[in-house]
């Protein structure tokens, strides 16, 4: 073996074919008993193509990375849609001119429309901050109103604090259009895979160069003392690409980082349709932020429904549960950069992917990260 490469996720796999193109010998070591990190996806028992640690779209405004996916698989134009209910309504999101349609009576929705037409001229978006802090009191008041029925309440939930406490630059993520248009992103592709992410994987990683070993956990078999890599307690004979959480490479010595997790409740139902879009959020729902319905992500001809909904969770390491949001915080982002000190003192690890690297990536740019990593292996 020339390299070791710890995860078999979207970051591991791309450097994992990368090198074994250039003629070295890679093992992927994955402590789930499955390829694709959390981009798997599965037929469940009713004949549906589910993703089982939440939905996931390909987006990018890049046609190099497009151009790379497209290596592996073949793709079909999708754009995702997603609504939220709010006091009964189900509203598009982002919102649009259809949310004002759908709260305001025919005459306040066209004054209010206007007053935002004048206010933001040929903007087509701006963030729920900008509209809540806006000098004009009917552009204001719209702000306010989603900020309580929804983003408030969806944001406590999803990062566990009470909504008097969020940080309003965490609200700025999902903007307001001023338009009828919908879709979630704006990327110029948005795709899916025809097959499957699973299928992706598999054809990403089918490399006479590559072995795949599962259920190894790195932590059990990598040590680092005095700066220098162990596996099995002997030097390491070769570099190590850890796609990894760092905090448990490294013992937790800094304390551990905070992610938050989620818990999904898969349901069936033998009825055609279970909400207006393929993901609803329910920023008023007890516990729960949304639901994703997999028939239509994209559309699958089959009888019943499967859905998941979405129980945000704080996460404990070593626990059941799965780091998916890493907590932005001075303070872990102090804990962080510490870690980030410890690694990059020990010759021949190499760390790249959203646990190793602490940051929420999108796939491109989880993916353009480990290609820029290629460069210096
Ligand atoms: C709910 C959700 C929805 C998302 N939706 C989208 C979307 O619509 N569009 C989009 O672009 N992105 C989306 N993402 C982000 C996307 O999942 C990531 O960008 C991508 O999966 C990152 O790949 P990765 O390899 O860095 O990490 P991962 O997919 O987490 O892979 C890391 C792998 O390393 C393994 N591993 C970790 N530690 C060890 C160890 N000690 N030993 C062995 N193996 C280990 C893990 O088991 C995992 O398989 C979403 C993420 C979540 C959580």
């Amino acid at each position: 073996m020339d390299y070791l490469v710890v995860g078999c996720g979207l970051s591991g796999c791309v450097v994992a074919r990368n090198l074994a193109e250039r003629g070295h010998k890679v093992t992927i070591w994955e402590r789930r008993d499955h390829v694709a990190g959390n981009m798997y996806d599965y037929v469940d028992s009713y004949g549906i193509l589910v993703h089982k640690y939440g939905p996931h779209t390909f987006h990018t405004k890049k046609k190099d990375l497009y151009d790379y996916m497209c290596r592996f698989a073949s793709w079909e134009d999708y754009k995702l849609t997603c609504m939220a209910e709010i006091d009964g309504i189900v509203t598009p999101t982002p919102f649009n001119f259809q949310t004002i349609d759908d709260f305001y009576d025919p005459e306040q929705a066209m004054t209010l429309k206007a007053h935002i037409k004048a206010a933001f001229g040929d903007r087509q978006t701006a963030t729920v901050v900008e509209v809540i802090q806006h000098e004009d009191p009917l552009i204001r008041a719209y702000g306010q109103f989603l900020f309580n029925k929804d983003y408030s309440l969806y944001t406590a939930k999803q990062w566990g604090v009470s909504p008097d406490k969020i940080d309003v630059s965490i609200l700025q993520r999902v903007p307001l259009r001023f338009s009828y248009d919908v879709g979630y992103f704006d990327d110029e592709y948005q795709v899916m895979p025809r097959s499957s992410y699973t299928d992706f994987f598999k054809s990403l990683i089918d490399h006479p160069n590559i072995t795949v070993e599962f259920n190894i956990d790195a932590a059990t078999r990598l040590s680092i003392k005095d700066s220098q890599l162990f596996l099995d307690d002997q030097a390491c004979p070769c570099p190590v690409v850890y796609t990894g959480a760092l905090d448990e490479l490294f013992d937790c010595v800094v304390g551990p980082l905070p992610y938050r997790s989620l818990h999904f409740e898969w349901m069936h139902e033998d009825i055609e349709s279970k909400q207006k879009a393929p993901v609803v959020a329910y920023p008023q729902a007890e516990g729960y932020t949304r639901i994703t319905e997999y028939k239509k992500l994209p559309v699958q001809k089959v009888r019943g429904t499967t859905y998941a909904v979405e129980y945000p969770l704080p996460y404990h390491s070593g626990s059941q549960s799965e780091p998916y949001y890493p907590v932005l915080t001075e303070e872990s982002k102090r804990q962080y950069a510490s870690y980030k000190k410890l690694a990059n003192k020990v010759d021949n690890l190499y760390y790249c992917g959203r646990l190793a690297d602490f940051k929420y990536y999108n796939m491109d740019q989880a993916l353009e990260r480990a290609l820029e990593l290629c460069n210096i292996l």
